[in-house]
């Protein structure tokens, strides 16, 4: 069997810089440091930081007043950050820097006077986290797109959730540029999410079977591995060798693997040997070199060298 290994995979930036907040925010503070909402979706990740003295909650206030906090890269609605003045925690924010610069946009289209439409997935943190920036609808094209009933000229801006399918959300832009001819559409789908469902895209043309390594509950691995299957390849999403199961490689002579933004190479590796191929080719569509500063609060408290 030969494995091919899709290049760029596993950590983006935003996913380093996160976990990277909360190791050092373990250094400069101790434990416990709270973490509000799973740092990165990846439960290996999240095990690793707990073992340290992280403490994973969903609500701020499970968090005893007076505690450091982390907000997760997902982004979280201004809700969630008076909660945390209310209760007198110091706030490191890890938002990746690509999901504040919607924030950012959906509070100055507001300001301008437009109504916004956010293509994302329901229920998802990130897109809890952009709506709570400014009225706005959403439209998730799992259930179909719906649009209001708005006069055609109006001033539409549309954003987007950073992980989604390159190919559904032009699908449901264009739906939305139809109704709407005027429409603002801003591309916020990020580099991560777009380099690595190119390589799923091509590893397709050479696998016979697609392993994706990552979590059940991250956006981005779901989508390369649906990404995929849309090709026609069979695709199973596992996060670690323990998820193989035999029928997933009946009879696949080359093996396609890829990792998501948020799972750590060290699970990519596992799963390699696990599959003891007889030879491993890589297939890099591009380099990245993209990194993201941290937070002030901990640039600022950095000792000097
Ligand atoms: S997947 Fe994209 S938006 Fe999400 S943390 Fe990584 S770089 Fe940021």
């Amino acid at each position: 069997m030969e494995v091919i290994l899709g290049s760029p995979r596993g950590f983006c930036a935003g996913v380093v810089r996160a976990i990277d907040v909360v190791a050092l925010a373990l250094q400069r503070f101790g434990p416990p440091v709270y973490v509000k909402h799973q740092i990165v979706h990846n439960p290996t990740v999240v095990a690793s930081l707990e073992a340290k003295g992280a403490i994973t909650v969903e609500d701020v206030e499970e968090i005893p007043p007076g505690s450091v906090v982390v907000f997760s890269a997902h982004g979280s609605p201004p809700e969630d950050y008076r909660k945390a003045q209310a209760r007198n925690l110091r706030v490191i924010d890890a938002t990746c820097p690509l999901v504040t610069k919607v924030h950012n946009e959906a509070r100055r289209f507001h300001r301008e006077g437009k109504r916004i439409i956010l293509i994302g997935h329901r229920g998802h943190q990130e897109v809890r986290g952009t709506m709570g920036q400014a009225p706005m609808l959403l439209v998730d094209e799992r259930e179909g797109v719906h649009l209001p009933d708005w006069d055609a000229n109006t001033e539409v801006a549309v954003l987007t959730q950073t992980t989604l399918s390159v190919d559904d959300t032009a699908r449901a832009v264009e739906a939305i540029r139809q109704r709407f001819p005027k429409a603002l559409i801003r591309n916020d789908l990020c580099y991560a999410t777009t380099n690595r469902q190119a390589v799923v895209k091509a590893l397709a043309k050479e696998a016979d079977v697609i392993l994706v390594i990552g979590a059940r509950n991250s956006s981005n691995c779901n989508r390369l591995r649906e990404v995929a299957s849309a090709q026609g390849v069979p695709a199973y999403l596992v996060n670690g060798p323990e998820e193989i199961r035999p029928e997933y490689l009946n009879g696949a002579q080359r093996v396609g693997v890829i990792s998501g933004a948020s799972t750590p190479e060290s699970l990519v590796q596992a799963v390699v040997n696990a599959l003891r191929p007889q030879r491993i080719r890589h297939l890099t569509l591009a380099e990245e070199d993209i990194t993201f500063v941290l937070p002030r609060e901990l640039r600022e408290e950095a000792p000097t060298p």
